[in-house]
């Protein structure tokens, strides 16, 4: 429908620790399916886009905080299949790398408090709800036909694992990875403090919570927080793997991995896979 179909490449990861504890760990590369709609945020944008262009809607309207992956993937995906772009930031008006690209791609942004922000609907009502062109897409790209999207990944993979682990943030990419799998165990890290919440958005989205594992002690301290111990280990990451990360989301499921790999969580011989779920613009609120 749109014409944007990309697999991801699917490798190994290559990192002492993993051999010495004789477990081998892949990576599904949604970090290169597109530098700006990247990883899980073109998966979760694929079908709302497909509707809102069967519908002859012209404007995406969307919301994020102002470092949001999914605002950037937002603008440059309009931009690609010629839909305007608005997008509702939370809080008060800031400038920064990824927002100034938000722009560069076109999109329209408005500031907005915190206390109106938590109510997304009637936000997209009072200003596009007297249009029919406008089309309300989620703060994440949050919801049901998000993890569909997300669901198709499980098509593409190739090998055969035992455990898959993914970051979670609203909680929509693991429900998809749990509407289609039945074979792997399926782990979630949180990077939210609190992160207990996903079990109940995994029921929203009509996931099956039992069956998945949040590791939920992986946080940071919360959303966008991070250490020197953290920030040492993406390092050492990045310089022995050739994979980039970031500490917002990958670097603390990459983190949480190793840790339990260093605690024998797993079984001799296990194969794990983890989803690189991209958003390395995120990168740019750290250097
Ligand atoms: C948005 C984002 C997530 C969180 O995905 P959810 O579906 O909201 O849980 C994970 N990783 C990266 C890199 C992201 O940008």
């Amino acid at each position: 429908m749109l014409a944007f179909d990309i697999h991801s490449p699917e490798e190994e990861i290559h990192f002492p620790l993993y051999q010495e504890k004789e477990v081998r760990v892949f990576v599904k590369r949604d970090d290169m399916i597109h530098p700006y709609i990247s990883g899980n945020k073109w998966r979760k944008l694929k079908y709302p886009l497909e509707e809102a262009r069967l519908t002859n809607k012209t404007i995406l309207v969307t919301f994020g905080g102002a470092w949001s992956n999914h605002l950037l993937a937002t603008a440059c995906a309009g931009a690609k299949f010629r839909f305007q772009t608005v997008g509702f930031v939370r809080g008060e008006e800031v400038q920064n790398p990824v927002l100034a690209l938000c722009k560069l791609f076109g999109m329209q942004l408005y500031f907005i408090g915190r206390e109106s922000y938590k109510n997304k609907p009637s936000v997209f009502e009072k200003h596009f709800g007297h249009r029919d062109d406008a089309y309300f897409i989620d703060e994440g790209g949050y919801g049901e036909k998000g993890a569909l999207g997300v669901k198709d990944l499980l098509e593409e993979i190739q090998g055969i694992y035992n455990h898959c682990f993914c970051a979670c943030g609203t909680g929509t990419t693991l429900a998809g990875l749990a509407l289609g799998n039945s074979a792997m165990q399926l782990h979630g890290i949180p990077v939210l403090k609190g992160g207990e919440f996903i079990y109940e958005e995994l029921r929203k989205l009509h996931a099956d919570p039992l069956q998945v594992i949040l590791h939920l002690d992986y946080h940071f301290g919360g959303y966008a927080k991070s250490n020197i111990e953290l920030q040492n280990f993406i390092q050492a990451f990045c310089q022995q793997t050739g994979i980039m990360i970031e500490p917002t989301y990958t670097g603390k499921l990459y983190y949480a991995l190793h840790d339990l790999i260093s605690k024998d969580y797993f079984a001799k011989g296990s194969k794990i896979l983890t989803i690189h779920t991209g958003g390395l613009t995120g990168l740019l609120g750290y250097l």
